[in-house]
């Protein structure tokens, strides 16, 4: 998986780290020494840990918002789509059945002429050259 959802290595790289639980924090930054608070960057209300950096933040939850309603819409447009098909078959299955309605009867009345035992219908895509005479 991570090497087939990107071929940048920079976003390789974020991913490894990411997965990794080795992003630079500020929680962790902080600890080194290396920065002057371990509060968030964005909000600096919260500890910066990966889960609210990426997750909890009021800054990121926006974003997870925005890709919920996305997706909801998405599905609603496949839900949709599918209905229409549907439909579509439907009236498909129905203008078939009518076209067939005139041929049934045709075949019935033949079956009434035969005295009720009508003939066996030759598949015509059978044929005799299928077994060779030898
Ligand atoms: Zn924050």
């Amino acid at each position: 998986m991570p090497y087939k959802a990107t071929i940048e290595s920079t976003l390789r790289n974020f991913q490894y780290k990411y997965i990794h639980r080795i992003i630079a924090t500020n929680k962790y930054l902080f600890k080194c020494k290396l920065s002057n608070s371990n509060l968030c960057d964005f909000c600096s209300e919260n500890i910066e840990t990966i889960e609210h950096l990426f997750w909890e933040c009021k800054h990121t939850q926006p974003i997870w918002n925005q890709l919920t309603s996305f997706l909801e819409q998405q599905q609603l447009n496949v839900k949709q789509q599918l209905l229409y098909q549907k439909q579509q078959l439907l009236q498909q299955q129905q203008q078939q059945q009518q076209q067939q309605q005139p041929s049934q009867q045709a075949a019935l009345m033949a079956q009434l002429r035969h005295g009720g035992n009508a003939p066996p219908q030759m598949n015509s895509d059978y044929n005799q050259n299928q077994y060779p005479n030898y």
